[in-house]
């Protein structure tokens, strides 16, 4: 297949990216999935986000991500935390608290934490609030150790509202107006909050942490927290309110450049076509004034930032935060982190990992 989009000109580090599942529709597996897009677009580094209690998957999402990380050089990879009786209904070990957690998955060489915990729905699931004693311990900790969150806080406010709610949301099971779920202000609540309490988390909030319609917010956020960022993962939703206020925008990114990061949320089992598309939309945005097509398929030019500013958001920010190089695998550590945990698998995926670490380990 022919290369529609340019290579990025930059040293470039896709910092958000998933494995969904173990192989494609063309049976080929998750191992080496991103590089052929690695390659192709010229990034110099990527970095796996695990979700270990999100969308159907367990913990063999955290044992896929640090295997991709051990067979594929210059990846970086954050784990996962783990739930008791969720989602196979089997109990955790004891004493897996969240700071024993984030101890093992150190250990194995992960580069930070993401957590889908403040997305509604996710959050409904677990059914626990941010703000408990034990998240509270996890946080502190993290913010001791430097420890770079990759935190999926919220969802588009529409997404509560029955009169602006599209069909295609409702489909996605993402219509949070019927009561169960924790409202769009308690879940900011929630984040502010931890961020009153851990002044100086390293975390980066996903989706410009949904607040393109009010980035003043941000701002605020900004002079009070001096290691919080966020991310330019599409919810295209915030690039329709970038391309409608542009003028703000430019001087937004120019001033924030520091609190920016590139990623582009691609999944696999998408199509390598999929993963170009969308850090093209992404990286050329902020790189260049090109008229390129944009997210709702309007023609828009980029912003055109400095040399400064644009190496601080698709690379600078990311290495500052999760550091210049990925650690390394510690297989000793990865064995017995499935060892631990493998009742909480399918058998089905016992065996696969098993497979690998016969292979590779
Ligand atoms: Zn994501």
């Amino acid at each position: 297949m022919s290369n529609e989009y340019p290579r990025v000109k930059d040293k470039v580090i896709d910092g958000h990216l998933h494995i969904e599942a173990w192989t494609n529709k063309e049976g080929e597996e998750f191992i080496h999935c991103f590089e052929e897009y690695r390659e192709k677009m010229g990034l110099h580094s990527l970095c796996l986000a695990a979700l270990p209690s999100g969308y159907g998957a367990d913990v063999s999402s955290n044992i896929m991500c640090a295997m991709y990380k051990l067979l594929n050089k210059n990846t970086y990879a954050n784990g996962g935390l783990l739930y008791d009786q969720y989602p196979m209904g089997e109990k955790l070990p004891e004493g897996m608290d969240f700071v024993t957690q984030l101890n093992e998955l150190e250990e194995i060489g992960f580069d930070g934490v993401k957590m889908l915990e403040g997305k509604p729905t996710l959050h409904k699931k677990i059914g626990k609030n941010l703000l408990n004693d034990e998240y509270d311990k996890f946080f502190a900790e993290a913010e001791k150790r430097g420890t770079h969150i990759l935190f999926h806080v919220n969802d588009p406010a529409e997404f509560w509202d029955k009169d602006k709610v599209s069909q295609d949301t409702i489909d996605h099971g993402w219509f949070y107006g019927d009561g169960t779920f924790a409202t769009h202000e308690e879940l900011y609540r929630q984040a502010y909050t931890i961020l009153e309490r851990h002044p100086l988390l390293c975390v980066t909030f996903a989706h410009f942490f949904f607040k393109s319609e009010k980035p003043q917010d941000l701002v605020e956020l900004f002079e009070k927290y001096p290691n919080m960022c966020i991310d330019l993962t599409p919810g295209w939703e915030m690039y329709i309110s970038f391309y409608d206020n542009k003028e703000y925008y430019k001087d937004f990114f120019e001033k924030y450049s520091d609190r920016i990061l590139l990623g582009t949320d691609s999944s696999f089992p998408w199509y390598t076509e999929n993963f170009m598309w969308l850090l093209d939309r992404v990286y050329r945005y902020v790189s260049c004034d090109d008229v390129v097509k944009a997210f709702d398929d309007r023609y828009e030019s980029g912003l055109n930032l400095s040399k400064n500013a644009i190496n601080n958001i698709v690379c600078k920010n990311f290495e500052r935060r999760s550091g210049e190089k990925p650690k390394e695998i510690n297989k000793e550590a990865l064995r017995a982190y499935f060892e631990k945990y493998k009742h909480l698998m399918v058998e089905k995926d016992i065996e696969r990992v098993e497979a690998l670490f016969a292979k590779y380990l």
